[in-house]
């Protein structure tokens, strides 16, 4: 788009949560929206798009990514012993994959690094905006610890973590990541179901551990803290601690919903992985452990729903595909949100989450011009974003990155 863009004749979902706009218009100029509202008040513009019949909605995000893998990729070991230069070339058709379903921007909580957001900056590969954790800080043993019993060491590997013990240890590991230029900082609060030992309520970091990890963070321009959190007390303790976002919170408990309610701590849940099929190869001692959490997990998820806890949209995609981390809507839905409050976690309240609110998260005068159109409304079916066919129009800082409608004439 170079001069003044009009999208008109859709309906208007803005993610603010505000009820839809029939009939409405939306103008895109110099990378921005301008101006939005009936159509038949539009003003002119050089470019007018018709998207009637169709739903205008902000770009989504995902706030929990990991763009250098995929599923399918053998095991645990397999993965972390890939070359990285394998690890990055595959994140470039995860990129475009991610940025086609509808996502305009993502949070990538481990294996992507400050070359990977650089490189959408600048162009050389499509994709969303990526902010990155780039690597997990851990305890020794934690989730995050991928050194073996036998003392062979694969931290280093993509999604290895930075281990350190002590709160001490864990200033100097904050430092380390914000060096390499991470956007947030993502600590293991508590074991998990993939980790290489421990179960998902085992501890992590503990309290300590987290509140200096925390201090860091804010020190340097106030980087929010993501804690990796399934189960048990490390949940509480992170929440407490002041971390911004509980990453999963499977078996969040009442005392914790209470907190969050009170600090306004997010809540990603990454409902697309815990309720994934497993693969063939996955290991028994991984299907045994997620059967035995899957069903408490929608419990104590629909609990924090209904609580009304902050819900921020992340899927954990590279476990699952790249490409349907819209799917993640339909299952939020599933476990109790109302349409306009998934998609309100996938666009304004994510945006919150990750600090860009003034810029992005909802389709609004002033606003970067990050826009997707459906070509149905999600409103009344919301499984109609989980297929990428069906987001006919991705546009991001007012260039359309993908567009599928029909011709009309
Ligand atoms: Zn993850």
């Amino acid at each position: 788009m170079t001069g003044p863009v009009l999208l008109t004749g859709g309906r208007l979902v803005d993610g603010t949560g505000r009820p839809p706009l029939d009939e409405a218009a939306v103008l895109v100029e110099g990378g921005l929206i301008t101006w939005t509202g009936p159509r038949v008040h539009a003003p002119k513009a050089d470019t007018t798009i018709d998207v009637a019949g169709g739903t205008i909605l902000p770009g989504f995000f995902d706030c929990h990514t990991h763009l250098t893998m995929r599923p399918g990729e053998g095991s645990a070991i397999d993965r972390m012993t890939a070359p990285q230069s394998l690890r990055v070339l595959q994140s470039v058709p995860n990129l475009r994959d991610t940025l086609y379903a509808g996502v305009t921007s993502v949070r990538d909580l481990s294996g992507a690094d400050l070359g990977t957001k650089l490189a959408v900056e600048r162009g050389l590969v499509e994709g969303p905006r990526v902010q990155a954790a780039i690597r997990i800080l851990s305890i020794t043993g934690g989730h995050g610890d991928w050194r073996s019993a036998n003392g062979v060491d694969l931290t280093g590997g993509s999604g290895g973590g930075v281990v350190a013990d002590g709160p001490a240890e864990f200033v100097r590991a904050t430092r380390a990541v914000l060096q390499e230029g991470a956007d947030c900082v993502k600590i293991a609060a508590s074991g998990g179901m993939s980790s290489p030992r421990g179960e998902p309520g085992h501890g992590g970091l503990t309290f300590d551990e987290i509140k200096a990890v925390v201090s860091e963070a804010e020190r340097h321009g106030n980087v929010p803290v993501a804690a990796h959190a399934q189960a048990g007390s490390g949940i509480h303790d992170a929440v407490v601690a002041g971390v911004r976002s509980i990453e999963h919170g499977y078996l969040v408990d009442d005392r914790t919903i209470e907190e969050m309610l009170a600090r306004g701590t997010f809540l990603v849940p990454t409902l697309s992985t815990l309720t994934r099929e497993p693969e063939p190869d996955t290991a028994p001692w991984v299907l045994d452990k997620r059967r035995r959490w899957t069903a408490a997990a929608h419990e104590r998820l629909a609990a924090a729903f209904a609580a009304g806890v902050p819900v921020a949209l992340g899927t954990d995609a590279g476990l699952v595909p790249h490409g349907s981390n819209l799917r993640e809507l339909a299952l939020l839905v599933e476990f109790g949100l109302s349409p306009m409050a998934a998609i309100v976690a996938g666009t304004a309240n994510a945006a919150r989450l990750c600090g860009v609110a003034d810029e992005l998260g909802t389709v609004e005068p002033g606003k970067r011009a990050d826009l997707v159109v459906a070509d149905g409304d999600p409103l009344t079916g919301i499984g109609l974003l989980s297929d990428p066919d069906h987001v006919v129009l991705v546009v991001k800082d007012g260039r359309i990155a993908k567009d599928t409608r029909r011709p009309t004439a």
